[in-house]
C-alpha cells in the first residue's frame, strides 16, 4: 500500500506519543513491557497499513500489548488520526521497515506476530521481500516466544503456497491451515477484518491462512 506523498507525514509521526521514536528503537529490544508499563503479553503486526485490524484486535483486548510496523509514514499517518479520535493505552507504532525487526525486539519478547495481506513481490528475484519468506521467519524465529504462532492472512493464491513451502526449511510447523477462511465457521468466530480483506473478500476472493509455530 503507497499513499501518495502527504506532506508533513514524518513530522507528525515524529511529534505523536503513539510512535515510538526511531532514535530510541535500539535501545528497545528487551523493554517493551517497560515502554507498556505492564507485564501483558506483546502481539505485534507487521505491515500494518492504516491499521484497521491492530486498533480493533487492541479494542478488543484490552489487556495486550499491540505494536504496529508500518514502513510508510503516509500510511502511519492513517492509523495516527484513528488514535486521535479513540487513544488506546495498549497499542504503539512504529515506522520501519520490518528487515531489522529482529533490532528492535529482544530475544523471545514477542508473544504473537500477525502478517495481514502481505505485499507478494511476484518476480522470483524479490523472493526474500516476502514477509512469509524464510528470511523472514529466521528473523521471527529470533524475536517470537518458544511457543508462540504466527498468523499469516492473504487473498494472493502464489504467495499463500509461497509461504506454506517454506515453512518446512525454515523449521516451523503449520498448527492451521485454510484456503477459505470465510467458509470456516471455528476461525471465524474471533476473526479480525483487516481493510484489503474486506476489500478482496467482498469481490469474491477467498482468503488464505495459516497460524505456525516452531
Ligand atoms: N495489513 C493491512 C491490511 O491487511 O489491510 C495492509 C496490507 S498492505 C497490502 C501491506 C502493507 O505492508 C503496506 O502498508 C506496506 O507499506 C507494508 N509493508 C510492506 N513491506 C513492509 C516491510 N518490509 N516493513 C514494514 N511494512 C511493510
Amino acid at each position: 500500500m503507497r499513499l501518495r506523498n502527504i506532506t508533513g507525514s514524518r513530522e507528525v509521526i515524529a511529534q505523536s506519543p503513539y510512535v515510538v521514536k526511531e532514535e530510541l528503537l535500539p535501545q528497545c529490544p528487551g523493554t517493551w513491557r517497560d515502554i507498556f508499563g505492564n507485564d501483558g503479553p506483546i502481539h505485534i503486526e507487521i505491515g500494518m497499513g492504516k491499521g484497521k485490524f491492530i486498533y480493533t484486535m487492541a479494542k478488543e483486548h484490552p489487556h495486550i500489548n499491540y505494536v504496529g510496523i508500518e514502513k510508510y509514514s503516509s500510511v502511519l499517518l492513517r492509523a495516527i488520526q484513528k488514535m486521535r479520535e479513540e487513544e488506546l493505552p495498549n497499542l504503539k507504532f512504529i515506522r520501519m521497515d520490518a528487515e531489522e525487526i529482529d533490532k528492535v525486539f529482544g530475544r523471545g519478547e514477542v508473544d504473537k506476530i500477525y502478517l495481514n495481506f502481505s505485499d507478494p513481490w511476484p518476480k522470483d528475484r524479490h523472493a526474500k521481500r516476502r514477509l512469509p519468506s524464510r528470511q523472514f521467519l529466521a528473523r521471527y524465529h529470533t524475536i517470537l516466544k518458544k511457543d508462540g504462532r504466527l498468523e499469516f492472512k492473504t487473498d494472493n493464491r502464489e504467495l499463500f503456497e509461497f509461504a506454506v513451502e517454506e515453512l518446512a526449511p525454515a523449521g516451523w510447523k503449520a498448527e492451521v491451515i485454510t484456503r477459505d477462511l470465510h467458509s470456516d465457521e471455528a476461525l471465524m468466530r474471533d476473526n479480525v477484518t483487516t481493510e484489503y480483506e474486506e476489500k478482496f473478500s467482498a469481490m469474491g476472493n477467498p482468503i488464505y491462512k495459516y497460524i505456525i509455530y516452531r
